[in-house]
């Protein structure tokens, strides 16, 4: 909270015009803080490939400018780095999209049955790379809740991608629909979409931190899994906008469950 506004107690409607520019002063602060934040989170997720790179533009210059295999490894490696800030900025535009739109409530009809077959079918080459069995089930039928058709796609994408990833190799990942299921907190009934994976899962004091931009469990894994730590965020921000919810249910060692669920009015 901030402190700085000068309280004097005159009359009522005093009172409440203090209240006012008390509350929306702390609001302008976390604002401010969470800004100052990000940039600061991005110019460091920028800056470590980018250092990687120019180190290695370096080194191709100078001692490495003869030596043919280490410029096919070094040029190998500056294309992973390369590819690796193509993707972040590709998701950080991703959710500057989903920002700006938050307010307009989608309109169109999107079917999600149709949109997990798509999703699941361009994504089996990368479970197949993985020895992942990624199965389908629930999803023959039409089931249309109003949406942004991409952006449901993208929900899904980032969702499946992450149980492949996190996953573990040789395991099976699970994608299930439930059509009219009863959600308390909605006022009509809704699909529920569970994508639920094998892996090691996640410990309890990570779940409500996960969808924060640039947060991971374990950095390390996730850089080496090509990583952005900002797929959850635009999950996030893209269920919001849908008035979705993203409900995480995880047991170390045993694997994580992440579920959608889609109001159909
Ligand atoms: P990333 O690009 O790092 O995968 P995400 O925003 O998609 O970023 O996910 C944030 C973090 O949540 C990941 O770094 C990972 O630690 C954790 N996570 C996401 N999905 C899973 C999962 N299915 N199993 C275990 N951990 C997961």
């Amino acid at each position: 909270l901030v402190y700085d506004v000068v309280v004097r107690p005159v009359t009522v409607a005093d009172f409440a015009c203090v209240t006012v520019a008390f509350e929306d002063k702390t609001e302008l602060n976390e604002a401010g803080q969470m800004r100052r934040d990000f940039v600061a989170n991005v110019s460091h997720e920028l800056r470590t490939p980018l250092t990687a790179v120019l180190g290695f533009i370096e080194t191709l210059l100078g001692p490495a400018s003869e030596d043919d295999v280490a410029r096919k490894r070094f040029l190998e490696i500056m294309s992973r780095e390369a590819q690796r800030m193509n993707r972040i900025v590709g998701d950080l535009l991703s959710l500057s999209r989903v920002e700006a739109e938050r307010r307009v409530r989608p309109t169109d009809q999107v079917d999600i049955p149709a949109v997990l077959r798509s999703v699941v079918s361009s994504l089996h080459p990368v479970a197949e790379a993985q020895g992942v069995d990624l199965i389908l089930e629930g999803a023959d039928g039409t089931e249309e809740v109003p949406g942004d058709h991409d952006q449901l796609t993208q929900v899904f994408t980032n969702l499946i991608e992450n149980a492949i990833k996190y996953g573990g190799r040789d395991k099976e990942v699970h994608v299930c629909l439930t059509s009219h299921t009863v959600e308390p907190t909605m006022r009509s009934s809704a699909i529920r979409v569970d994508i639920s994976d094998q892996g090691e899962g996640i410990a309890t004091q990570h779940i409500p931190r996960l969808t924060e931009r640039f947060y991971r469990v374990d950095s390390h894994r996730s850089r080496e899994m090509g990583g952005t730590g900002l797929g959850l965020a635009i999950v996030k921000h893209i269920l919001n906008r849908h008035r979705g919810r993203l409900r995480v249910e995880s047991h170390v060692g045993q694997g994580s469950c992440f579920s959608v669920i889609l109001p159909y009015e």
